[in-house]
């Protein structure tokens, strides 16, 4: 509903009203000085007092509707405001029962009509229910942030006392987006803090075996070195990820589209980590439907994409075992896949693969920075598509993703 012209139309209607009132007033009264100039015996400096009463009261009525009217378009105006705020407002008498609430706050308590009802029949909440009660007691402003479990959201209460009619002001906040994101931070870097301390152990282990003598034992000194590269490797690689990461989350990237075939985009990937397949002992092959459409994408982040879903399908498959590529038409988009008959991954953790560190098991050799499908869900997003993931422990799995014709 357009708020915006409903206001108008109320104001209107009020202005219209009011001019009409005013109207009628003013030619009632002309009318009354009129009949008393025509009856005889009336002198005219009665008429001319009368006339300057008259006159008087339209000057004080019209003073009084611009007032009204003023008043009347702030109180629409607050009630607008107070309907589309998404924090809550209620206002409680002294014993605690709401006379007032937006709906906002109706909203917040998933209480849809909370007038007259009782402050803790309608927060069923004890701890906000005391700060409203130490309001009530003191006199002084309260607030309280609390999470309610139940309904999963993470509450913030001010109440405010009222001087004149002893009750209070209530104004609720929903900070349960807020402090999601405050976890998802703190995770963050307590995650990146674990990752880096256990590369940069090994680095300091190793250097101080090669200066406690290893140093003069070359062949062992060679393999410490060997090991060197590879921790560095395995950092420079996280921090490549970390910082592809933070760009694309920042939106500081843009995609270069230009029109490829989807097998082509299948091919050039499988090319690239055929040598790595092979290494591992598995086979690679790649199934591509006909008459798929040539369209514009970011090859060089679509194959990204495909060459990490690959190298994770290598990483998890035991020699022997087999990684398909495949590509297929369905209804407005193109879905490609990653086959693999690998380890598989257990139901419960799916969904969780995604998120940004997520490792299925830590001690699995083998395993990276886990921010690899991370970076991979916001590539296929930014096009349009989206990824997701099926599997079967013990038995493979296959990763997803589609482009919507429209971006292709
Ligand atoms: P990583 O660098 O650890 O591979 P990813 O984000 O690419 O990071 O993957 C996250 C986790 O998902 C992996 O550590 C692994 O536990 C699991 N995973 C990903 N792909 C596969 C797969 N094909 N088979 C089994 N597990 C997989």
């Amino acid at each position: 509903m357009d708020y915006a012209l409903v206001f108008t139309i109320i104001i209107l209607v009020v202005a219209a009203w009011y001019a009409w009132r005013y109207y009628k007033l003013r030619r009632d009264l002309n009318e009354f000085a009129r009949t008393i100039r025509q009856q005889p015996g009336q002198s005219s400096t009665d008429i001319k007092e009368l006339e300057d009463v008259s006159s008087a009261i339209a000057s004080l009525i019209s003073t009084f509707t611009v007032q009204q009217l003023t008043l009347d378009s702030e109180r629409a105006r607050l009630a607008t405001v107070l309907e589309q705020m998404t924090d809550g407002v209620l206002i409680a008498d002294a014993q605690g029962l709401i006379q007032f609430a937006n709906p906002a706050a109706g909203r917040l308590f998933q209480t849809p009509n909370p007038i007259h009802r009782s402050i803790a029949e309608v927060m069923r909440n004890h701890q906000l229910v005391e700060a409203w009660r130490r309001c009530q007691q003191t006199g002084q402003i309260q607030s309280e942030s609390v999470e309610m479990p139940t309904r999963h959201q993470y509450l913030q209460l001010v109440v405010i006392p009222d001087q004149h009619a002893s009750g209070s002001l209530l104004l609720v906040q929903d900070l349960t987006r807020l402090r999601r994101l405050e976890t998802v931070r703190r995770d963050f870097v307590s995650n990146l803090s674990h990752e880096l301390r256990t590369p940069i152990a090994s680095l300091k282990a190793l250097a101080e075996t090669l200066q406690e003598g290893a140093l003069d034992d070359p062949p062992a000194a060679r393999q410490f070195i060997g090991q060197i590269q590879t921790e560095v490797d395995a950092l420079n690689q996280m921090v490549n990820e970390l910082l592809e990461l933070s760009k694309i989350e920042s939106g500081r990237f843009s995609l270069d589209l230009a029109p490829v075939a989807a097998c082509d985009l299948l091919n050039s990937a499988c090319q690239r980590m055929q040598l790595q397949a092979e290494r591992a002992g598995l086979t690679m092959r790649v199934e591509c439907a006909d008459g798929l459409p040539e369209a514009p994408i970011d090859l060089q982040r679509l194959e990204q994409v495909l060459v990490n879903l690959i190298h994770n399908a290598v990483k998890f498959t035991r020699a022997g075992g087999e990684v398909v590529l495949l590509a297929e038409a369905e209804p407005g988009f193109v879905r490609f896949a990653v086959r693999d008959t690998g380890v598989g991954i257990p139901a419960d953790e799916v969904s969780r693969i995604f998120e940004r560190f997520y490792r299925v098991d830590k001690s699995r050799a083998g395993s990276g920075t886990g921010l690899g499908l991370s970076i991979a869900k916001h590539i296929v997003e930014s096009h349009g598509g989206k990824i997701w993931a099926e599997s079967v422990v013990g038995q493979g799995s296959t990763f997803y993703f589609t482009i919507p014709f429209a971006t292709l």
